[in-house]
């Protein structure tokens, strides 16, 4: 299910990079964006009201679109991935792909029902970030601490070094006020600390759901098979009681033909035996 990717010598990275527990919904870029080594996790928020990460995706899907993200996490804490780890991805400017390989994993995060700045992350969302950051750290190899510059590997969030700056071109303040303060208080912490919330998180779930979809569905097919080998039995169950029968009958009918035959022959005794008494009558044998 997951693929890590291989680093050649020269850094360069081949192969892909998917992540476990999200869901899988390539985008046309993927196909067509560079390969990078990731070396940062880049957080933001999709700041459009009124859009959920489907809406998103769907925009995402068609050919040409800018500023993809590699992730999206949404409210209720699913994780969707829609370009490999080990290509690089559009929403974060300079460091989207450097000079020498290296780039930024960027998560974006559903802010549907209000504006960044004063909607928080759910607790959901922050233990998706947790795990979506740890799970990096694990695959690429990335430093569980803050950036220590725009380009050194880390961890940080789109506006980190300003607006503009090297990570964006433009004035704004993703992923929002309140989500830059949990990011600082929360989320690094427990990304550095290595430790996501405790329990399943409804990516976890999310998995353990489509496993067992996928088991589900083995243990229909074996039941049905099981059912189409009962019926055949069934059937042949069938051949062999009415071939019993027909061979019952023939017994049967065998054994009423003998039977008339053996009374036959006892009603002839009876006839010898009553002849047998009129001649010694008439020889006058006693
Ligand atoms: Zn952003």
């Amino acid at each position: 299910m997951s693929h890590s990717p291989v680093t050649r010598a020269d850094g360069e990275v081949v192969g892909i990079a998917r992540c476990d527990f999200a869901i899988w919904r390539e985008i046309p870029d993927n196909r067509l964006q560079p390969t990078m080594r990731a070396t940062q996790v880049i957080m933001h928020s999709m700041a459009s009201p009124g859009t959920t990460p489907e809406d998103l995706i769907r925009y995402w899907s068609q050919p040409g679109t800018p500023l993809e993200s590699h992730f999206i996490v949404g409210r209720d804490g699913r994780a969707w991935q829609l370009v490999d780890t080990g290509r690089s991805a559009d929403a974060n400017y300079r460091a989207n792909r450097r000079p020498d390989g290296t780039g930024a994993i960027s998560i974006e995060t559903e802010d549907n029902i209000g504006g960044p700045d004063t909607l928080p992350w759910t607790a959901a969302q922050i233990d998706t970030l947790v795990r979506l950051a740890l799970w990096a750290a694990r695959v690429h190899g990335i430093p569980r601490r803050r950036c220590p510059s725009p380009s050194s590997p880390g961890i940080g969030f789109h506006t980190m070094w300003g607006a503009p700056s090297e990570w964006t071109p433009v004035s704004k303040t993703c992923p929002g006020t309140i989500r830059i303060r949990q990011f600082n208080q929360t989320v690094l912490p427990a990304i550095v600390a290595g430790a996501a919330g405790g329990g399943l998180s409804v990516a976890d779930a999310n998995s353990l759901e489509r496993h067992l979809d996928v088991i589900q569905e083995k243990i229909e097919r074996t039941f049905n098979q099981v059912n189409i080998k009962t019926g055949d039995l069934a059937n042949r169950v069938e051949t062999v009681e009415s071939k019993v029968e027909r061979t019952f009958n023939q017994v049967n009918s065998t054994t009423d033909a003998l039977s008339g035959r053996v009374d036959d022959v006892a009603a002839q005794v009876a006839q010898l035996q009553a002849d047998m008494v009129l001649v010694k009558e008439a020889l006058g044998i006693p």
